[in-house]
């Protein structure tokens, strides 16, 4: 397929993940909860902003009832290092109490931010809380972190597009790319 949009962009640099593997991919996902989640209703919840993309597709993948719910936490702004501080900037409307949570994620780097919403939500009593990660960084050590469906592994590049922004641009890029700039 050819990759269209903001390929003239001198700070956008190699496609990562092209549009019809997100589409393969996030297809499966889809189809491996439906199956995991038969007879349940499973709460989504988004990281916003960078998982909306995701989640809106991964959603409409789902065979099954979903419900969705959204946080936002501090993250990167508009460098390109985390802090590794974590601060929710908006929570959740709905409450977790016996409900089947599924984080949806952008992109695991360091894990710190997932750590630190799976304490988070798992402290409002939800029957189980699993993890949706679309990318996770490669070499990340993965143990400690439980990610039960995980899209693809990239390399250490920073990346873009599908939901993922520097200083809010790019999250519109229907592929995910590298990112050059300064
Ligand atoms: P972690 O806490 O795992 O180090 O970082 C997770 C968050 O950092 C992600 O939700 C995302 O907002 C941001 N992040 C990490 N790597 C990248 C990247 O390559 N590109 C963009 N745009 N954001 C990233």
């Amino acid at each position: 397929m050819e990759v269209t949009g903001r390929r003239d962009d001198p700070a956008l640099g190699s496609v990562v993940v092209a549009e019809d593997a997100l589409r393969a991919r996030v297809a499966e996902l889809g189809a491996q909860i439906s199956a995991d989640y038969a007879g349940r209703t499973p709460l989504l919840v988004g990281v916003l902003k960078g998982a909306f993309v995701f989640m809106s597709d991964l959603a409409r993948a789902i065979t099954l009832p979903v419900e969705f719910d959204f946080m936002a936490v501090s993250s990167y702004g508009s460098a390109t290092k985390t802090s590794g501080v974590v601060r929710i900037v908006k929570d959740l409307d709905l409450d977790l109490s016996d409900r089947h949570v599924i984080i949806v994620e952008d992109i695991v780097d360091s894990g710190l931010t997932l750590q630190y919403l799976r304490r988070n939500l798992l402290a409002r009593h939800p029957a189980d809380v699993e993890v949706c990660a679309l990318l996770v960084r490669d070499g990340l050590q993965q143990d400690d972190l439980d990610l039960r469906y995980v899209g693809f592994r990239i390399p250490p590049a920073f990346v873009v597009g599908y939901g993922l922004d520097v200083a809010e641009h790019y999250r519109n890029l229907p592929y995910i790319c590298a990112y050059e700039g300064t």
